[in-house]
């Protein structure tokens, strides 16, 4: 979060200036520049009693508001990081079905962040029974939630029609 740049979000400028509230617009550029990150303001971030001001675009915002934006920013990121990841596992279990040690060596060090030459083939074997074993375990989960949802429905068309 302290890494992160204040950025505008309407337009993504960085050219941020903070000013106490109450100020007018034009009082701001004149303002000091936030070139750094967020950390700069914290403290004063929670209060509400500053307002950023986008040099570029004219756009005025409440840091909290700002602080909202970022939250689902790193959310959106969380989540690509995630799908990124349950990708690069199929791709691992296509290869190593396939037969092909070296694409799967590259998966394998993408995914653990390991050196590629580092990488043992038992590393290989025991990853592909791991992820296969959570995967054969994952679809057991949702064929069980959609079953129960199959359930739910039918029981409830069941008492509907009773009650009518
Ligand atoms: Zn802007």
């Amino acid at each position: 979060m302290s890494e992160d740049l204040i950025k505008c979000p309407k337009c993504g400028s960085t050219q941020i200036s903070a000013q106490k509230k109450g100020f007018s617009g034009k009082k701001a550029v004149a303002g000091a520049i936030l070139t750094g990150g967020i950390g700069i303001l914290a403290g004063t971030l929670g209060s509400n009693k500053i307002k950023l001001y986008c040099l570029a675009c004219g756009n005025s915002w409440l840091p909290s508001q700002y602080q909202e934006q970022a939250k689902k920013e790193n959310e959106r990121q969380a989540l690509h990081d995630r799908n990124n990841e349950r990708q690069a596992i199929t791709d691992f279990i296509d290869w190593y079905e396939a037969g092909n040690a070296h694409e799967c060596k590259k998966l394998y060090s993408r995914i653990k962040a390991s050196d590629y030459d580092d990488i043992s083939q038992q590393a290989l074997d025991a990853f592909y029974r791991d992820m296969k074993s959570k995967r054969q375990k994952e679809r057991k989960q949702s064929l069980g939630c959609l079953l129960f949802v199959i359930i739910i429905t039918i029981v409830a068309i069941i008492v509907y029609n009773y009650n009518t």
